[in-house]
């Protein structure tokens, strides 16, 4: 037995989640931490829970940023789309991705699986993702919600504006060069802008810093394929603005 005072294995795992959300907030940029007036609930960094529940090897989890993102989830009650989840979807993918996809929120297979886009819609994303040059795991994948609607309805105002903030700060933490937003329901809440997707689609607008592509969602273009055509029009600006040579066709 030496000498020295032992600290408690749960104190030692707070300070080390503290430490973890310390660099995050530098990686972040941020350099200072505000005492007072705290910023209101949907504005603030989520913060880690004590003792992180989950791990880096967890899906959408691959990096301290993100892990840190993750616990401060946790197992989300914050609005009413808990009840009915079997899974929450946080994420998927490269954490340090270059390109983000974010779609609207986990259907039935994307709950059962916990990972986002893995139906027939998501068979059809990674094609697209693979047409452009990219590998499904080199891209970083979420939605705007992390739980399933009920009867794959929209998200609600109030289920969003709980949810939204864990978005930014996934997007603030893997910081890409372009998130492509996909389908009606994505497009018109991150961007505020209530014009229909037949005229936002293909247009370069920003969110959170970022350029960001508004595009059909795949489970669209799975029911209108002559829309493929388009949306491979808007994918190839993406590819453009990566550099990346355009085969000139779709999927
Ligand atoms: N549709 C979405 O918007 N997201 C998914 O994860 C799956 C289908």
């Amino acid at each position: 037995m030496s000498g020295e005072p032992k600290i408690p294995v749960e104190a030692a795992e707070v300070a080390a989640e503290a430490m973890r959300h310390l660099w995050w907030l530098r990686d972040a940029g941020i350099r200072e931490i505000p005492l007072a007036p705290a910023p209101p609930p949907t504005a603030r960094p989520p913060a880690p829970a004590p003792g992180n529940a989950y791990a880096l090897s967890d899906k959408g989890c691959g990096s301290e940023p993100l892990l840190a993102i993750r616990g401060g989830l946790g197992e989300c009650t914050r609005c009413k789309l808990h009840g009915g989840r079997t899974r929450l979807v946080f994420g998927v993918g490269n954490p340090h991705a270059e390109l983000v996809f974010v779609g609207e929120g986990p259907g039935a297979d994307e709950d059962l699986q916990g990972e986002p886009f893995v139906g027939r819609a998501g068979q059809l994303l990674t094609r697209m993702i693979e047409a452009m040059g990219f590998a499904r795991s080199d891209v970083y994948i979420a939605n705007v919600v992390k739980c399933r609607p009920p009867g794959n309805r929209d998200p609600e105002p109030d289920e969003i504006e709980a949810c939204e903030p864990f978005l930014k700060a996934q997007i603030a933490a893997i910081r890409p060069r372009v998130v492509v937003a996909l389908g009606r329901f994505a497009v018109q809440t991150l961007l505020r802008d209530a014009t229909p997707i037949s005229r936002q689609r293909g247009r370069w607008r920003e969110y959170e810093g970022v350029k960001l592509m508004p595009t059909f969602h795949p489970a669209y273009l799975l029911r209108n394929p002559a829309e493929k055509k388009p949306a491979w029009d808007d994918l190839q600006l993406v590819m453009k603005e990566f550099g990346k040579p355009s085969p000139g066709r779709g999927t």
